[in-house]
């Protein structure tokens, strides 16, 4: 008998508990071994204790050391800091990972396998900022402090490496603005080109590229890309770009990993937009949970996952609307489970 894997299940907000529910359909049909312990946190978390990060929920990640992560709303501009951000730090998740890779064939782009590794922890998502009144007006200067360190960087550009070797990837390409940025993305490209000089050189191919120039490149030949490593901010926002090319956010699934744990999620939000009229594509969530499997060296069943929604919709051509579809999120995961 297969031994049960203990894993926190947060279903979360918005469009979370519709494409957690599809998801765990396609587990169960797997007779996937997880034991899942399920807790609540974001909006649900202030709704039901007043907590955006409930206690209860951080100690069963401690627990469990493993977690699939519907999406948590974060109010914009004031309210709540974001239990996304605070997760990553509570538990020292300094790499994410987020695969883009076609799975529908004969889009804009075609032929994608494109690996965004993301530094989770630092740079100018840290959340120091504060504004300065200037007569009487409270907002008249924001401020923000940006801090990368040496030690941050390099574990995570020495995680991205690694992976990258052990996928088989053949060329990491490391994104910055050095040029305006000096120290702050300066010090990540630096400790990135010691790092490969000093110990992948003979094992993997370097390439380094400006943020925005490689915007522009991605949009025009994103073959010419494999792996792309960076800092904090410039992943966000490269990893949304990168999920453009596979088909949306609704297929972009990411990891988020530490030492100690590991927190599986869409790439995607709340879409407090379509959130309840069971319209959300699950597919995402899907592959993060097949991530999940793979982390869990559950190899075979991260397989028959990713084939059997590789089967739907290609084969059975089940979609939901954001791909151009007519199905529902439980239409779908109905016809995925019948492939596995
Ligand atoms: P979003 O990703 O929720 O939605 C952007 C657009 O994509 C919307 O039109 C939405 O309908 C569509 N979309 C997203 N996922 C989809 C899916 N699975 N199927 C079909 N369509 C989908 O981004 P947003 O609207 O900027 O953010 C909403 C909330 O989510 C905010 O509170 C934000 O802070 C939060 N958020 C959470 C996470 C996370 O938990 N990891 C990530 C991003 C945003």
């Amino acid at each position: 008998m297969t031994t049960p894997i203990p894993a926190t299940l947060i279903p979360g907000d918005g469009i979370g508990p519709e494409i957690v529910d599809a998801t765990l359909a396609a587990l169960d049909a797997l007779k996937a071994p997880f034991e899942w312990d399920r807790q609540i946190a974001g909006l649900g978390g202030v709704q039901a204790h007043g907590d955006p990060l409930p206690q209860a929920t951080l100690d069963s990640i401690r627990r469990t050391r493993l977690a699939l992560k519907g999406p948590l709303e974060t109010p914009s501009g004031g309210g709540y800091r974001s239990s996304n951000v605070r997760l990553r730090e509570e538990f020292q998740l300094y790499a994410n990972v987020r695969p883009a890779r076609t799975i529908i064939p004969g889009g804009r782009f075609d032929n994608i396998d494109l690996l965004v590794v993301r530094e989770n922890l630092e740079g100018l998502y840290i959340g120091h900022e504060h504004y300065v009144p200037i007569d009487g007006d409270p907002h008249a200067v924001a401020m923000a402090t940006g801090v990368n360190t040496r030690q941050g960087s390099r574990r995570l550009l020495e995680y991205a490496f690694e992976l990258a070797i052990a996928t088989g990837r053949k060329k990491v390409t490391i994104v910055h603005k050095a040029n305006i940025m000096k120290a702050l993305t300066g010090l990540f490209l630096e400790t990135g080109e010691e790092l490969w000089a000093r110990k992948y050189k003979d094992r993997i191919a370097l390439d380094t590229v400006i943020i925005d120039a490689c915007a522009m490149k991605l949009v025009l030949n994103p073959w010419q890309f494999d792996v792309l490593v960076t800092t904090n901010l410039f992943g966000d926002i490269l990893s949304d770009l990168v999920a453009g090319l596979v088909g949306g956010l609704g297929m972009a699934p990411g990891a988020n990993i530490g030492a100690d744990a590991a927190i599986f999620e869409a790439v995607h939000g709340s879409a407090p937009d379509i959130a309840g009229k069971g319209i959300a594509n699950p597919t995402a969530l899907l592959l993060a949970a097949a991530m999940m499997l793979d982390h869990c060296k559950l190899t075979d069943e991260a397989t028959r996952l990713r084939q059997a929604i590789d089967a739907t919709l290609n084969i059975d051509k089940v979609r939901t609307g954001d791909l151009g579809g007519s199905a529902s999120t439980a239409a779908y995961a109905q016809a995925l489970v019948s492939r596995i």
